[in-house]
């Protein structure tokens, strides 16, 4: 599915288009699609709100896929391998980021399904040393949502600096959040889910959260860390009223609407507001070996690859609950 001109996800964005089939290069391999996970970054791409690196473009970055070509000098992976692909195509190694152990923040990265070509297609060519093994214990639809929305989700909670007993509030409860409520019961955090979605609610419920609530709700108790996921500015300050002195507040979003004016005593007393860039490729393989020893356990809601633009349409009105995923090969 290409997408050849933004516009809304209701419009049709995408288009089913034949295109020549990808080869590797020198240490690629490609991999022919089984699944590909559908992310609230594929919805902002489709519609125009992040800048376009590159179009026509194939968007997804959530790729479960077996390898079948192989390119010169790849180690690592065989033909037949099952393996994974996230959103942090390549860097260049070389930067004063990529020096300092922040790849995530390469000023010449690129993104799976925006600068080169994705998952919402038959195959795709990834760099054998930007690829994943997934653990066995994982369907292939089951992991696709991992891979961004659990990685992403597992970096924020990383930042939070949440640890054993503290008290979590996750601001938005899609496919991210999901994975994340999982994570932070295992690690020993009380979850505090905010969402406006009934649906999401009672999944948020029935995955052990302490508490849920709409986002202008005041938690029983001060949160210790909360994470914002919905893409809406006066959330921020929704989270900062909630959390106790010296607790942090992640943005997880690639973008947001404006945050508002506020008085400074919201922030004061040592309150962190910081965002989280994509991801490295050590927090792919932690949340990955994470997520099994869990287990984490994933909702999704499969379509097929011609459903592309209900997929992302039926996100964009939080009518999933849990991840939506296309089913391809
Ligand atoms: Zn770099
Ligand atoms: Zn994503």
């Amino acid at each position: 599915m290409v997408l050849e001109r933004p516009r809304p996800a209701e419009e049709g964005p995408l288009q089913a288009r034949d295109i020549p089939e990808p080869a590797p290069g020198p240490g690629e391999i490609r991999a022919r699609v089984c699944v590909c996970g559908v992310c609230h970054t594929d919805l902002h791409i489709v519609q125009g709100e992040l800048a376009m690196h590159k179009l026509p473009v194939v968007p997804g970055h959530q790729v479960v896929g077996v390898v079948d070509a192989i390119g010169v000098g790849v180690k690592g992976f065989r033909e037949g391998d099952r393996t994974g692909i996230i959103w942090l195509h390549s860097t260049d190694g070389s930067c004063q980021y990529c020096g300092r152990g922040q790849e995530n923040l390469c000023i010449n990265a690129k993104f799976t399904g925006y600068d080169v070509d994705g998952g919402y297609a038959e195959a795709v060519i990834v760099p054998a040393a930007f690829a994943y093994h997934i653990p066995k214990n994982f369907s292939d639809e089951n992991a696709a949502p991992l891979l961004c929305a659990g990685v992403i989700g597992y970096r924020s909670l990383k930042l939070s600096g949440a640890s054993r007993s503290d008290r979590v509030g996750l601001y938005g409860f899609g496919a991210s959040a999901h994975v994340v409520l999982q994570i932070a019961r295992h690690m020993g955090c009380e979850v505090y889910v905010f969402t406006r979605t009934a649906a999401h609610k009672e999944l948020a419920t029935r995955l052990g959260a302490t508490w849920v609530g709409d986002a202008k709700d005041r938690p029983p108790q001060e949160l210790d860390a909360a994470i914002v996921f919905a893409p809406a500015g006066p959330v921020v300050l929704d989270a900062l009223h909630a959390l106790r002195k010296g607790g942090t507040v992640v943005l997880a979003g690639i973008t947001m609407t404006p945050i508002p004016q506020t008085d400074y005593s919201l922030l004061y007393h040592e309150r962190v507001v910081r965002s989280v860039a994509n991801s490295t490729r050590q927090d792919a393989r932690e949340l990955l070996e994470l997520a099994a020893e869990v287990p984490v356990r994933t909702e999704v809601k499969l379509y097929r690859l011609e459903e592309a633009n209900q997929a992302l349409a039926d996100m964009k009105h939080s009518r999933i609950e849990g991840a939506g995923v296309l089913r391809i090969g």
